[in-house]
């Protein structure tokens, strides 16, 4: 059998000669020296595989043992300094080294792993004794609040809702109601214009006209819905609500329209709220009357909202226009009738005390609570 050598050896350049020289000098053989080497990679790696505290120091154990540049690669890399005999022995304790590591590593790196999902999974944990998380309920929309208490006291009087489109025809929004091209009256409606024929409609009057073509008299009707007009400040928008109504019938006088609209303010405000008719001009009524009444936030004392007047006006209203019953094709001989129309912003803000008409469209929750 070949003398063994000792790892000191390794230089190339040296000669056979004097590594045996080397290795008569040295008690211990390659073959047992390699053997104690890869005992000590072993002993070292098993070590601070057992120190690493997380997958990061596993992962730095493989490639200082195992990576290209690793002590145990680096063992393999003398390996040609054995003889051929010496050879198999070593790379076979080598080679069972590398996979018991790799075993142990993968085992490290397995608990790691299960570990953090562990720590993941109690973090996430869900506390089913803690209390529940209240659900922000939704309330109704003060201009539907509004609508809906204007639709119940006009209910109560005896009048039934119409409704109609929004997207009008000019003749039913203008033309029908007494207001033709270029009469100074259309001034009065910035209007969003589809055609010219057709236009967003600027009040819901259109669907008096459309429930008077349809039915004969008598007729009493409210028209709640969506107007256009193309305003936009702190008391305008150009999309806002309107609820219109219309009584024909025989014998109609502006006795009823006061009457009707009287009860209408003290149900919807107070029944002490002083009511005040104005006359007025509309193209599709005469005689025409503004509804004004006493300023709620300063009860008629004079205050920034009534412009120091004690008063504020919140709705239009007169006798039909016989022009328009012609219109419609009813005997103006017989029947005699009243229309009104407010904003129904304007009396959701009256009522509540907004002083911004903005406020309705901007969603802000904080705000619709209130309601
Ligand atoms: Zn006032």
């Amino acid at each position: 059998m070949r003398t063994p050598r000792t790892i000191i050896t390794c230089l190339s350049e040296e000669s056979r000669e004097e590594r045996d020289k080397a290795i008569v000098k040295n008690e211990k053989t390659g073959i047992l020296v390699m053997k104690e080497a890869i005992e000590k990679i072993r002993v070292e790696a098993l070590r601070e595989l057992s120190e690493a505290k997380d997958e990061r120091h596993v992962e730095d154990v493989r490639i200082r043992y195992l990576g290209k540049k690793g002590r145990l690669t680096a063992v393999l890399k003398n390996l040609k300094e054995l003889s051929p005999e010496e050879r198999p022995l070593v790379g076979q304790l080598s080679n069972e080294l590398k996979k018991e590591l790799e075993l142990r590593l993968s085992d490290a790196l397995r608990r790691f792993l299960q570990k953090s999902r562990r720590d993941k999974l109690s973090e996430e944990r869900i506390d089913v004794t803690l209390p529940g998380r209240c659900l922000s309920l939704g309330s109704k929309h003060p201009i539907s609040q509004v609508t809906e208490r204007i639709v119940e006291i006009f209910s109560a009087l005896g009048f039934s809702v119409a409704e109609g489109p929004e997207i009008e025809l000019d003749y039913y929004n203008f033309e029908a109601l007494n207001i033709p091209k270029h009469h100074p009256a259309r001034d009065m409606h910035d209007t969003f214009y589809i055609t010219d024929e057709v236009v967003l409609r600027t009040h819901t009057s259109p669907v008096q006209v459309r429930v008077m073509e349809k039915h004969s008299p008598p007729v009493r009707i409210i028209c709640p819905g969506k107007v256009y007009r193309r305003d936009s400040d702190i008391s305008h928008t150009p999309m806002f609500h309107q609820v219109e109504g219309l009584l024909v019938d025989e014998g109609i006088s502006f006795g009823d329209l006061k009457g009707v609209l009287t009860v209408f303010i003290h149900q919807m405000f107070s029944p002490d709220t002083a009511v005040r008719f104005r006359p007025s001009f509309f193209p599709f009524t005469e005689p025409s009357a503004e509804v004004d009444i006493q300023c709620v936030m300063c009860r008629g004392n004079g205050c920034r909202v009534c412009s120091n007047t004690g008063w504020l006006e919140i709705l239009g209203s007169g006798m039909v226009n016989p022009a328009v019953f012609r219109m419609v094709g009813y005997d103006t001989e017989r029947v005699t009738g009243f229309a009104f129309g407010m904003g129904i912003e304007r009396i959701a803000m009256l009522k509540y005390g907004i002083d911004d008409i903005r406020l309705f469209y901007e969603n802000d929750a904080r705000f619709l609570h209130q309601f």
